[in-house]
């Protein structure tokens, strides 16, 4: 008996599987079919064979007459929940120093944020979060890593991480929960202190309750210092949780050299990595998680050099940095932008929006669409795949499938508008 299919998408006029063929590096299939079952794809391939291996009799059916499909994104760098914004920071900060920020009274950066979290329920930080996944998944993002680090303390950093749990039960997107205890040192304490506390206290209670999957710090000038970094990452692979970094964003700390030492799972913003750095890492394993809106936002005098990082091997992901100094719920401007302004091609910036971020966050179910993997799918309307990065600010979105559901359509041809997951 031929396996029966939930969901089947047809005629599809280019289907772009993110899986590396000798002659196309993201596996596009034209005229395509996809077959799910439950959460899962199925099947994939000409309309045919699909159709001779699959029973469709009870399928819901999408026609995918001139459009694209391909993976949901997976974004692997977010800083999703915090209270407030700093949208005054932003403003002042396109014609001013820092400096004259503060001099004007405006509350900036983390601290600011800080403050703004703490004084949120968890309830208020739920609803704005679940806004802001809203919109990622009208942009084609179906798994979200989301990171703590605006509390501080251990029961605001678990206040974050409840928010993380919360999202991931009521919302379509897979949130994948990261605990950045050490983002910054909080004012009431002095900084040694607080690093012991994130060491005994914090990563013992946040892997006990099963709150997060990662541990990650920022190790920069002004944050933590190398040997900070490398007794709390130290403690959080003992805690049995996964390791992620922030380095070289705006120095170099030998961070990189840290990160492939400790095998880290990805390296992210990497501004500063030499060669040596990033060939070391590279040969450790590590994804290099890539951010180009947030160089933007900030105007970084230093942007990451991709083009570098891919020639000593390593591989990418290339992720939003959604946080309150870098608004962006984008995938697609992202891409564009990583593409335009670090010379990466159509093909590698969206396979590093996709299996990359997957890849970066340690997960094998998705960012390629295959048999047996998660059904997490969108569909664009646009003639070609390389439109998506031609048409800039666009969003092409039409269809976004979230483990093999219809969570969004806007097909304008009787296809309902908004959203059906709720
Ligand atoms: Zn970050």
């Amino acid at each position: 008996m031929r396996p029966k299919a939930s969901l089947l998408i047809e005629r599809i006029h280019t289907l772009v599987t993110c899986q590396p063929t000798q002659v196309d590096p993201i596996g596009r299939i034209a005229g395509a079919c996809v077959a799910v079952a439950g959460e899962h794809i199925l099947a994939i391939g000409s309309m045919a064979d699909v159709i001779s291996e699959v029973d469709a009799s009870d399928a819901t059916r999408i026609d995918g007459s001139g459009k694209i499909l391909a993976p949901g994104f997976v974004d692997s760098h977010t800083h999703l929940v915090f209270g407030g914004s700093r949208v005054q920071e932003y403003a002042a900060r396109l014609t001013r120093t820092a400096s004259e920020a503060v001099a004007m009274g405006i509350p900036t950066g983390i601290l600011a944020t800080v403050e703004m979290t703490r004084a949120e329920s968890a309830e208020v930080l739920t609803q704005s979060a679940l806004r802001r996944l809203d919109e990622m998944l009208q942009h084609g993002t179906t798994t979200v890593e989301s990171k703590s680090g605006y509390g501080l303390s251990l029961a605001e950093e678990l206040k974050i991480l409840q928010v993380n749990q919360r999202l991931d039960d009521h919302h379509p997107i897979d949130i994948i929960s990261t605990f950045l205890g050490a983002h910054a040192a909080p004012p009431e304490i002095p900084h040694a202190e607080y690093v012991d506390l994130v060491i005994s206290e914090m990563i013992p209670a946040v892997a006990e309750a099963g709150l997060a999957k990662f541990c990650d710090v920022y190790c920069d000038e002004g944050y933590f210092s190398l040997e900070d970094s490398r007794r709390i990452l130290e403690a959080a692979r003992g805690a049995g949780l996964g390791l992620k970094i922030h380095v070289d964003q705006y120095s170099d700390l030998g961070g990189g050299g840290l990160a492939a030492a400790l095998a880290v799972v990805s390296a992210d913003h990497l501004n500063y990595t030499g060669r040596d750095s990033a060939r070391r890492l590279a040969r450790a394993g590590v994804t290099g998680v890539l951010m180009p809106l947030i160089d933007f936002a900030v105007q970084h005098p230093r942007p990451f050099q991709a083009r570098l990082l891919i020639e000593e091997g390593m591989t990418i992901a290339l992720a939003t940095d959604f946080c309150p100094g870098c608004w962006a719920v984008s995938m697609p401007l992202m891409i564009q932008f990583a593409s335009r302004q670090h010379r990466l091609s159509p093909e590698e910036a969206f396979l590093a929006a996709t299996a990359g971020g997957a890849r970066a966050l340690n997960l094998n179910d998705r960012g390629i669409l295959a048999p047996g993997f998660l059904a997490d799918i969108q569909m664009w309307d646009l003639p070609s795949f390389e439109d998506a990065f031609y048409r800039l600010g666009h969003n092409p979105v039409e269809i976004v499938i979230k483990r093999g559901k219809i969570v969004l359509d806007r097909r304008r041809d009787g296809g309902s508008t908004g959203h059906l997951y709720r």
